[in-house]
């Protein structure tokens, strides 16, 4: 009985994308974008949302406009699905920065949270700083490279410095 508990909780937990089903052991194969849930939210707790599919794609922006929203030197968005993202809790306040182009971030403690076009456009972008579980996330692509601050060296993840 105790047994048979065991393993349920052990399934519970490989459907985090943690645990390989096979031999129920620490799994580095398994896709880390597996998972049931990707959660995130600002930095006072007003604003919370989850994610239930997988992300699109993680990459690096360099835009002005994004350096501007965001108070940071580069930005990371995690591409999402917008009928898989919802706001769980409070609310994004938009900000209609260019023509299709708003920028969500908590009204309380100014936060950024999420870049994305109208309201039919296909993806939310997420900034990668909101996401509860960032590290597991890892930016593959660049854009806007041209707008990079010239002091700014990065390695994308594939080992290439930028
Ligand atoms: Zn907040
Ligand atoms: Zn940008």
């Amino acid at each position: 009985m105790a047994g048979r508990t065991a393993a349920g909780e052990r399934r519970r937990v490989y459907r985090s994308g943690r645990w390989c089903e096979g031999c129920w052991s620490l799994s580095t194969w398994v896709n880390p974008y597996m998972t049931d849930r990707i959660e995130g939210g600002c930095l006072c707790g007003a604003v919370r949302f989850a994610v239930t599919g997988e992300p699109l794609n993680v990459a690096w922006c360099h835009c002005e406009s994004c350096r501007r929203h965001s108070g940071a030197p580069v930005s990371v968005f995690l591409a999402v699905r917008r009928g898989e993202f919802e706001v769980s809790k409070g609310e994004i306040t938009r900000y209609n920065s260019s023509p299709a182009r708003w920028r969500g971030f908590c009204s309380r403690c100014g936060s950024t949270l999420t870049c994305e076009g109208n309201a039919n456009s296909p993806e939310v972008h997420l900034h990668i700083g909101s996401i509860d579980n960032a590290a597991r996330f890892v930016p593959t692509r660049h854009i806007f490279p041209e707008e990079r601050l010239p002091w700014l060296h990065l390695t994308d993840g594939s080992g290439t410095a930028n």
